[in-house]
């Protein structure tokens, strides 16, 4: 992504900063990557709900998978087409339910039996029939941080294929829901095709399944999950679409007029976005050199949370010569550290530094923990 020095100095910091040119690029390659018959893809909104960000999303024709509420109006502020909505989450209100089928969001993805009982009930007092797709755990590893596992069989998202029979049964023979598909997500930043290969097999084994019981599936939902290249974003600033979709076309054959759902999140995301910080000091500690910023994990708490790795620039800084820093925020939490004995060019109270790769995850999982402002964000 572009950091223009003195564009970048002119503002207060630390604030998120965002390339909307990487951004439509990104969008231009998934659109590209994803133009087989039947695909539709989805922008996962919780990786990044501001609201340039989201309207820029929206035009260019992707729709919009939500978590909550909120995320719902946010994306039909956006301009993304209710129909185009997709509403998920494990613990899903009452009063989210009926906003859900009230703006007309195109599924609900259910979680549990329990649930599906609730938006039964809810759409039988609202007369309304609900669209629903059930969200299966494929039971598949797919070898990134237990955080963000989530296709394993016990586990709080989602129906366990044991049960699966029951709750289509219990759909189909309602009045007021209409069975639109298996919707699943099994987990984030996946750097291989290998684990989306297993759940396309997965799939075709429990569609036949269903479909030699009499139940069709107009529609599969495969969630999100690409990963980004968090070591090398300068190099790799776009994700491998390609190898993406080409995957799914390739292991997933549809059935006539079948359509096939993605939900990415970060990988439309994060690489358009950079958290850019001020040092405010450089602290000689015993052994160990510190970078101490003016931005900490309330601003980006990804490597607090999943011991997550940014790679960090000084933009300020000319100096041929590198040395190691231990980088961290001004938070009172040993946590609050983005990075152990990281090489950089010799590095000056004052200095501008970018945390790279924070478009996704980031600005939205910002705080206001030891009573900090909420952090701004600009667009270049
Ligand atoms: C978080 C989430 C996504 C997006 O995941 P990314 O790894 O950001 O692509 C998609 N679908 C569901 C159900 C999710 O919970």
């Amino acid at each position: 992504m572009k950091l223009p020095i003195d564009q970048l100095n002119q503002w207060p910091t630390p604030y998120y900063l965002y390339d909307t040119e990487l951004l439509g690029h990104t969008l231009s390659a998934v659109t590209e990557a994803a133009a087989f018959p039947g695909f539709h893809v989805h922008y996962a909104v919780k990786a990044n709900t501001n609201r340039a960000i989201l309207k820029i999303i929206a035009e260019s024709g992707l729709g919009a998978d939500t978590v909550s509420g909120g995320e719902i109006r946010a994306a039909l502020q956006a301009g993304f087409p209710a129909d185009k909505i997709m509403f998920a989450g494990v613990g899903k209100t009452d009063e989210e339910i009926r906003l859900a089928l009230g703006s007309g969001v195109g599924c609900i993805n259910v979680e549990s039996r329990e649930e599906l009982m609730v938006i039964e009930q809810i759409a039988s007092d609202m007369g309304v029939v609900a669209p629903v797709a059930i969200r299966v755990n494929p039971e598949i590893d797919a070898h990134t941080h237990h955080y963000i596992t989530t296709g394993l069989a016990e586990n709080k998202f989602g129906v366990a294929m044991s049960m699966l029979d029951t709750v289509v049964d219990h759909i189909v023979a309602s009045q007021w829901l209409t069975l639109r598909g298996l919707h699943f997500h099994i987990g984030s930043q996946i750097e291989t095709m290998r684990p989306f290969e297993i759940l396309c097999e997965r799939i075709l084994k429990l569609q036949k399944e269903l479909n030699a019981r009499g139940v069709s599936m107009p529609l599969i939902n495969v969630g999100g999950g690409l990963g980004v290249d968090y070591d090398d974003p300068m190099g790799h600033p776009i994700p491998d679409f390609k190898a993406y979709f080409d995957t799914f076309h390739r292991h997933l054959p549809l059935q006539p007029g079948q359509q096939l759902h993605f939900e990415l999140g970060r990988a439309i995301v994060a690489q358009c976005g950079a958290l850019v910080s001020r040092v405010l000091y450089v602290k000689q500690g015993v052994e160990k050199k510190f970078v101490i910023l003016d931005a900490g994990m309330t601003e980006l708490i990804r490597p607090a949370l999943y011991q997550a790795h940014h790679s960090i620039v000084n933009i300020t800084s000319q100096s041929p010569d590198r040395e190691l820093y231990t980088i961290v925020g001004p938070i009172c939490e040993s946590a609050d550290c983005f990075a152990e004995d990281t090489a950089l060019p010799l590095t000056r109270r004052g200095d501008l530094v970018a945390l790279l790769s924070a478009g996704a995850y980031g600005e939205v999982m910002s705080s206001n923990y030891n009573a900090r402002p909420t952090v701004s964000t600009h667009l270049i």
